[in-house]
């Protein structure tokens, strides 16, 4: 049993305040809760409900009695209910958008979600991103509804043992102590979702729901006494376990997550969704429930259905590493999904299976591949940076043969992060004080100039400070932890230095991401960090994922070194990598070292945090780096890509990274001027800020998020559903068409006229395609040709395309298709034609994966 304080009336607004996790990124909230008890606010964390629930009676009736703290709270509460009803961004570019018609909810699915250290539903950048993506629609005003899973222990508590082996820990979470409130029928009964399971079982989950701000975030809890005991535990641990407990854990946020939104409309009367986005293939099952949906509801075809529902779904993939994918065993989703209990109503189980199956090049038929299901489901995809989108095209290619990458149909979204968050509030203090209130607003950057730049330094000084004691203590008991005595640690409490050049590396465990690189040469890392004039030090942190003993023995090589006598104190790995010790880490370095393997790193967003903060990024040319990396903004480690040999590249790109830190980093750094300023250290920070922070904040994502693919989403799905569904219903028999027609579409034939000997710019070229089409429509196809530079190998670059016209069919099932060419360049000119299909409801020429060539 759970006794739930009750406030005095006159504090009422305080529970409120606790539950909507605004708190956690505004500052004035965060004090007010402080302000109760400052050693309680410490000791929990800086958690508000757990101090409103270690308050006692007597407590609560001195607060009550307090006038000006009860303004405050008042205050405070009209400031979050401002927060909450005041007009944004959307409000004012997405309102009626298309025919008086506004997108009035989206659904966002992820496996984790990463927005409090209060609330550990995260294990790392997925996570965060997807607590960025909260925070920022809220504060832009998107209408976005998370969906997600709530784990009883989270991910995992990180200590190391005395050799450095990591420890794994799980904490047990109660949601009643937590920011969120349990999800309840008008009668005040939980509601409970279930999903069909084998053999007549069922899975029941009760849905919590959290508050960022304007989000509403609803987290499914399989913890419901109606579960038998193994059901209990599906969502005990976030990526835990092994056999079916993986998947049943995404049938439950896909099939489930939907499900729980349908209640939560039902319940709220809030509006039903119209875009669903998924980030990453966990959630996947999501199109799948809504496609049982339109079938078992309406009168839909299993073919129409899918046509409707990836009219409206939007697929984020996030990572270019094929181990990372996302995978299950055929075997495992015909038992979940076959005769034996199919909680999926009219979703035969071959048609799902064809729907993740890897039937193209180089797939392997036993694999069930969410990645690609995500694909098939949604009529938009994206990958997370410009280099990352690239990857992705070429990665998955294979679902559209014959096309070149660059017509493969996967964009991408560069991922951002929230200001709120993660700048440091001495720094928002400092830029308030000279750029005035409004520091929230884009335009804040490029004023930075006029924050002079010694009190800059200053502030940064303190960060470092700042940091330095948050690592000191968090060192200590990872000590204490390792078997030393209180005795022996007096040490510790001198190391680091709040002048010395830090380093920040803080990652997951994962191989590519390469923790020990900077161990290729241990001497002469040790010089750097022992030089006594110009010293560098290096705080380190990242937890690996349990079952990933390489990564472990990577952190353990490291955690090792940083024992050594001769450099200890100098280096350092800080267990437990979070929110909260992320929050000190970044603001409190100067430079924020990254060096993945080329191109494994998708995006990466540590080293914006770290910009934000007025740090410099040193940082292999991976993921958003190479993007927005101009040569000012901090340093490019050389990339040793195309060297086969991992060994050697690794040796190179290790040298590569000494080299610049002793010959330029360390050099700039510690080059002062008269007033003791690294006058040339503070012009690449303040452009720093003031090209790259506008880039790199989550409200820019959000909103190119709304831009490319929410509206355009909503419009497609909009357009399909009409009349009941006419385009879906089109469009599936179309593609079934031309599907099933294909094989005979055929060009026998392409002549071209008025093409002289000598040919010249203006001239005009008549082109005349002879195409065979078998049963189909000449104008359900586009016939169009393809023309550029022609090379020696006869390929075509810097290419582009004419649709022909059908002007007259001369024979049965044979067509000729014209058009007009006006020769626009000199060079060597090379054609060819090709045949698409062609319906109103594509969104590409490339989305069928049809093409036909001569
Ligand atoms: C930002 C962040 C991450 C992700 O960092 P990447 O650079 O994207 O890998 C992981 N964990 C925590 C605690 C973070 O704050």
């Amino acid at each position: 049993m759970h006794v739930r304080t009750v406030l005095p009336s006159n504090l009422a607004p305080l529970h409120d305040l606790a539950l909507n996790l605004r708190w956690s990124w505004h500052p004035p909230t965060r004090d007010l809760f402080a302000g109760i008890d400052p050693r309680l606010w410490e000791s929990t964390g800086q958690d508000p409900v757990a101090v409103l629930s270690s308050l006692r009676t007597r407590d609560m009736e001195r607060l009550a009695a307090d006038e000006e703290f009860v303004t405050r709270v008042h205050e405070a509460h009209e400031d979050l209910e401002r927060y909450l009803t005041k007009p944004r961004w959307y409000h004012e570019q997405g309102a009626g958008r298309w025919d008086g018609r506004t997108l009035e909810a989206i659904a966002y699915f992820s496996p984790e979600f990463g927005i409090t250290s209060v609330l550990p539903q995260y294990s790392g950048g997925l996570g965060i991103l997807a607590g960025d993506h909260l925070k920022a629609a809220s504060d832009q005003g998107i209408p976005i509804v998370g969906v997600g899973l709530f784990y009883k222990s989270g991910y995992f508590a990180q200590r190391f043992n005395a050799d450095g082996w990591q420890q794994e820990s799980y904490p047990v979470l109660d949601p009643d102590d937590l920011p969120l409130s349990l999800l309840r029928e008008e009668d005040g009964s939980p509601l409970v979702i279930r999903l069909a399971m084998p053999r007549g079982g069922h899975l029941d989950a009760h849905v919590w729901r959290a508050q960022v701000g304007r989000v509403p975030l609803l987290l499914l809890d399989s913890d419901v006494e109606t579960n038998d005991a193994s059901r209990r535990e599906v969502t005990n641990r976030l990526y835990g376990g092994g056999g079916d407990q993986r998947l049943e854990q995404e049938m439950l946020l896909g099939i489930g997550g939907v499900r729980a939104l349908r209640a939560y409309s039902r319940i709220t009367g809030a509006p039903a969704p119209t875009v669903y986005h998924t980030n990453e293939g966990h959630a996947g099952f999501q199109g799948v429930e809504r496609i049982s949906e339109l079938v078992t509801g309406g009168d839909l075809t299993f073919d129409e259905a899918l046509q409707a529902v990836r009219a409206g779904t939007v697929f984020t993939t996030h990572t270019p590493v094929p181990a990372g994918i996302d995978r299950f065993d055929v075997g495992a989703i015909a038992a979940h999904f076959g005769d034996e209990g199919n909680s999926l109503p009219g979703v035969p189980l071959e048609r799902l299976l064809a729907l993740g199956a890897e039937d193209y090049e180089g797939g392997d038929a036993s694999r069930f591949n969410m990645a690609v299901m995500g694909m098939r489901l949604g009529q938009r995809v994206n990958g997370v940076s410009q280099l990352h989108g690239a990857v992705s095209r070429e990665m998955f290619c294979g679902l559209w043969p014959g096309f070149d990458l660059d017509e493969v149909p996967i964009g991408s979204v560069t991922n951002g992060v929230h200001a709120g968050t993660w700048v440091d509030r001495k720094l928002y203090d400092l830029a308030k004080a000279h750029l005035g209130p409004d520091v929230a607003s884009r335009s804040v950057f490029t004023r930075v100039h006029e924050v002079p730049i010694d009190a800059f330094w200053a502030t940064k000084r303190e960060l470092r400070q700042q940091l330095i004691e948050d690592a000191r203590a968090r060192f200590r008991q990872s000590l204490l932890d390792r078997g030393a005595t209180e005795a022996e640690l007096g040490w510790t409490e001198d190391i680091l230095d709040p002048d010395a050049l830090t380093i920040g590396f803080a990652r997951r465990g994962a191989t590519y991401k390469r923790l020990t690189l900077m161990l290729r040469d241990p001497e002469r890392l040790k010089k750097l960090l022992c030089d006594p004039d110009r010293p560098v030090q290096v705080i380190i942190a990242g937890k690996s994922h349990p079952a990933d003993d390489t990564g472990k023995a990577l952190i353990q090589e490291m955690v090792r070194f940083t024992d050594d006598p001769e450099v200890r104190g100098k280096i350092i790995y800080l267990p437990n990598y979070d929110i909260a010790m992320a929050q000190q880490l970044y603001p409190g370095c100067d430079v924020w070292l990254n060096n993945p393997l080329r191109p494994f790193e998708a995006c990466g967003t540590s080293g914006m945090k770290a910009a934000l903060n007025g740090a410099l990024n040193l940082s292999i040319l991976d993921g958003w780096w190479d993007e927005w990396y101009d040569g000012q903004n901090g340093w490019a480690i050389p990339t040793a890509d195309g060297v086969e040999d991992p060994d050697r590249r690794d040796d190179l790109e290790a040298a590569a990274l000494y080299e610049l830190l002793e010959k330029t980093v360390v050099p700039t750094f510690y080059d002062r001027d008269a007033q003791g300023l690294p006058q040339r250290w503070l012009d690449k920070v303040s452009h720093t800020l003031s090209t790259l922070g506008p880039k790199v904040l989550a409200d820019r994502m959000v909103r190119d998020y709304t831009e490319a693919l929410y509206w355009p989403a909503a419009h497609a799905a909009w357009a399909v559903a009409e009349d009941d569904y006419a385009g879906a219903r089109s469009l599936a028999r179309y593609v079934g068409q031309v599907r099933h027609n294909w094989r005979h579409v055929r060009i026998d034939h392409v002549d071209a006229e008025g093409l002289s000997d000598a040919p010249q710019i203006g001239d005009e070229v008549a082109v005349h395609a002879y195409v065979g089409l078998g049963d189909l429509d000449p104008r359900s196809v586009k016939v169009q040709m393809a023309y550029g530079r022609a090379n020696a190998e006869d390929t075509l670059t810097d290419v582009d395309y004419l649709d022909l016209e059908p002007t007259q069919s001369y024979e049965e099932g044979r067509h000729r298709f014209d058009g007009s060419l006006r020769l626009a360049r000199t060079g060597s000119l090379g054609w060819t034609v090709r045949v698409l299909p062609r319906h109103e409801h594509l969104s590409s020429d490339a989305e069928l994966g049809l093409v036909t060539l001569p």
